[in-house]
């Protein structure tokens, strides 16, 4: 077995002992009421997370990873004929065009570069010129990079011209605010595995009730991934397909200890441990990527130090229990990341930037300033 590690990638992120041990169960049939209930329950306490005007929404879950959730949502949404504008500042929104190309759906791309948040009089533009698209999809946090995007002012965007609104939040959900009835979510992504610290194997989607019980009449494009076939299901007390059951247990209990940290608590943690981070790196003189003002507090991009390569770096933060994750595509050469998701605390991270400044040196680098005196 090995050690005990900390992850610093985004999910899945380091659970408590309960939530892993909420696993074993005895042997049990899906179809078995005690399912159901621990079903009803992760349920109820998704929407419950999910902020304000919650008797209007209702959440789907499918045992599958996020993306399972993202392409359940795509392709069940859009109705024959109609587009999908997506905002691509990142691996997440083009995974997005992927998955609505794969399924013929017509799709629009406002693309940015990975450093620039989506600006919602493109919105406005976009929706004016072609009254085919009828929805936008967005991730909340580009988990590519640690960008935000404005999901508030984009659904303002979507509610002026009466568009539906597609939030990939499987990275933000839980750590950084959004309130799906007050700032204007039709349908929200997440999984059970980043922010709420459950296990990996569930994905879900929080929608409003009367754009989920709309999707009646759209031909199915899926049949494992039909959101409301999935949805009537659920609500009816049942499930299509065999769930997996002990994840149902980790999450309920994820969920559990959710609610007696307090989500705002969990915000606020996790941004405590994030300022740690990068208040360390920059004494270790570390540059972020993404430009101040559209960061989250979840995931750091740090500029590769000059003469450090990324592969050396990982294997000396390995060898000293941390995970550190490679930047995405070609920024991998000059970047990398550093998440914190997870029971991680301001300790452990102080902890990480101390394991950084070890393994900076280690991998080939300068001396930080300062260390000199340590
Ligand atoms: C993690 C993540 C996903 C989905 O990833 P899976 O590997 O399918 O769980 C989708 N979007 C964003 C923004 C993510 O961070």
């Amino acid at each position: 077995m090995p050690g005990e590690w900390i992850l610093l990638n985004p999910g899945p992120a380091n659970t408590t002992r309960a939530v892993r041990e909420a696993l074993v169960t005895p042997d049990l049939c899906h179809r078995e009421p005690e399912f159901f209930e621990v079903m009803q329950e992760c349920r109820a306490g998704l929407v419950e997370l999910a902020g304000s005007g919650s008797e209007d929404y209702s959440a789907v879950i499918f045992t599958g990873s996020g993306t399972a959730a993202v392409e359940a949502t795509l392709c069940s949404v859009p109705r024959p004929g109609e587009g999908v504008l997506v905002v691509d500042n990142g691996v997440y929104g083009d995974r997005m065009r992927q998955i609505l190309e794969a399924h013929r759906i017509p799709v629009t791309v406002l693309k940015y570069d990975w450093v620039t948040p989506a600006n919602p009089s493109e919105v406005d533009a976009a929706f004016e010129s072609d009254p085919a698209l009828r929805h936008l999809a967005v991730a909340h946090h580009e988990t590519t990079t640690g960008l935000l995007n404005p999901i508030r002012e984009l659904a303002a965007a979507c509610r002026r011209h009466g568009r539906r609104l597609i939030v990939d939040a499987m990275s933000s959900f839980g750590g950084e605010p959004v309130d799906v009835g007050a700032d204007g979510v039709d349908y929200l992504i997440s999984s059970a595995n980043k922010c709420l610290q459950g296990i990996p194997g569930l994905s879900f989607v929080i929608a409003r009730r009367e754009a989920l019980a709309g999707l009646a009449e759209t031909p199915p494009r899926s049949v494992y991934l039909n959101l409301h076939n999935q949805w009537q299901q659920e609500e009816a007390g049942n499930t299509p397909f065999t769930p997996a059951v002990q994840v149902f247990f980790a999450l309920r209990q994820a969920l559990e200890e959710m609610r007696a940290e307090g989500l705002a608590n969990r915000i606020q943690r996790y941004a405590e441990c994030c300022r740690v981070l990068r208040a360390g790196a920059a004494a270790l003189g570390l540059e972020i990527l993404v430009p101040k003002g559209c960061r989250s507090h979840l995931l750091t991009t740090f500029r590769l130090p000059a003469r450090v390569t990324y592969e050396p770096l990982h294997y000396a933060m390995k060898a000293r229990g941390y995970i550190i994750y490679a930047g995405q595509g070609d920024l991998k050469r000059i970047a990398f990341r550093i998440a914190n998701m997870g029971t991680l605390t301001p300790a452990i991270m102080r902890d990480v930037v101390t394991a950084l400044r070890e393994s900076l040196v280690a991998a080939g680098g300068e001396q930080p300033p300062g260390s000199a005196a340590d």
